[in-house]
């Protein structure tokens, strides 16, 4: 169990369950998280009524994702005796906070949130236009608020998110009050250092673009991915000078290898001493270096995936206990509490 310590600072974050994670989703989150958990009290959850607001017509897949995504934060270094860890389903105090909260939230709040007119522009193989699809910042703001958190790591994308939780906060707790204390604290964000990440084709690594290196990827895999990535196209022949600065080669570089390696590209490529097949292997050794490790944590739970649900269900019952104690003040606070009252008398009656 965490150490629950109270001095801690609360963090909350969570992923789509969009099944097996790729270096990106390393690199711009999990890896932070890992670091975070001693320094914080971290709730990380698997979103997956997050997934559904774009994936509803086919759940076949749904929990076993969730589950995949688990098992490589576990990989990864997330580790329960320092973190609580649930799929957000299971944790069902999220959607009665997500209802009263979209009784409060205008409606003016939600349409002009970016990613909502972006995504219902670029996604146009699904029907978008969905009541769940609107209000998922709604449910995002039950996410954390129900947890009273006092941080939420997030990349400079997403700080309008995070405004729009306050946002809900305070609206929330000018309409109601435990006798004038406020119910929710307004959480911040904490911007963590967003590492540029390119896919093997140069653009970012996204599973839609089939371009990613898996957190899963064998050590072959990952060498064969890498001798296809793009590079400079300023380097058509060997004898072409370079530059790791514009090269997607260089940018792993300059994330997973050391100083020295890094030094030796910096010189290789700027003078054509190397060649890009060098460099290549180099970038590869420092991901089969990273990878490895996580690989054979992954393999515990995928012999044993017993474990990992045990890990979730521990997680949500440590996790149900303070979204309990939270609706406990939101209907104090909004008069709707479950403990019987006597009628109260009339003005007529006094
Ligand atoms: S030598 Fe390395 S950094 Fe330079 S262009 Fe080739 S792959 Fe990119």
């Amino acid at each position: 169990m965490p150490s629950g310590n109270q001095l801690r600072k609360r963090v909350l974050s969570g992923m789509r369950s969009t099944g097996k994670l790729h270096l990106g989703n390393y690199v711009g989150a999990l890896q932070n998280w890992v670091g975070m958990q001693d320094q914080y009290e971290c709730f990380f959850f698997v979103a997956d009524w997050h997934a559904l607001t774009t994936d509803y017509a086919n759940t076949s897949q749904i929990k076993q994702n969730s589950v995949d995504v688990l098992l490589d934060w576990l990989a990864a270094g997330l580790d329960p005796e320092r973190c609580t860890m649930f799929i957000q389903s299971h944790v069902p105090a999220h959607a009665e906070l997500h209802l009263l909260f979209s009784m409060i939230t205008p409606l003016g709040w939600l349409e002009r949130v970016p990613t909502y007119k972006e995504q219902r522009e670029n996604i146009t193989e699904k029907d978008l236009g969905t009541y769940g699809f609107l209000g998922y910042p709604v449910l995002q703001a039950a996410d954390i608020l129900i947890y009273k958190g006092d941080f939420v790591p997030v990349g400079e994308d997403q700080v309008p998110h995070v405004e729009l939780t306050r946002e809900i906060a305070r609206r929330f707790n000018q309409f109601y009050s435990l006798s004038g204390t406020p119910v929710f604290p307004e959480p911040q964000p904490l911007l963590t250092p967003a590492a540029k990440l390119p896919g093997t084709d140069g653009r970012k690594m996204s599973k839609s673009y089939g371009n990613t290196i898996m957190l899963t990827d064998p050590e072959p895999v990952v060498r064969q991915k890498l001798k296809t990535m793009v590079t400079d196209p300023a380097r058509v022949r060997r004898s072409d000078p370079g530059n790791p600065d514009v090269c997607p080669v260089g940018d792993l570089h300059k994330i997973f290898s050391s100083a020295a390696t890094m030094q030796k590209v910096n010189e290789g490529c700027r003078s054509a001493g190397i060649g890009c097949i060098e460099c290549k292997g180099w970038a590869a050794d420092a991901l089969v270096n990273i990878l490895n490790p996580m690989q054979e944590r992954r393999k515990k739970y995928e012999e044993n995936p017993r474990l990992a649900w045990d890990i979730l269900e521990d997680g949500s019952a440590r996790a149900s206990k303070i979204t309990s104690a939270t609706m406990r003040d939101v209907r104090e606070a909004m008069q709707m509490s479950l403990e019987y009252e006597a009628p109260k008398k009339s003005e007529a009656a006094k």
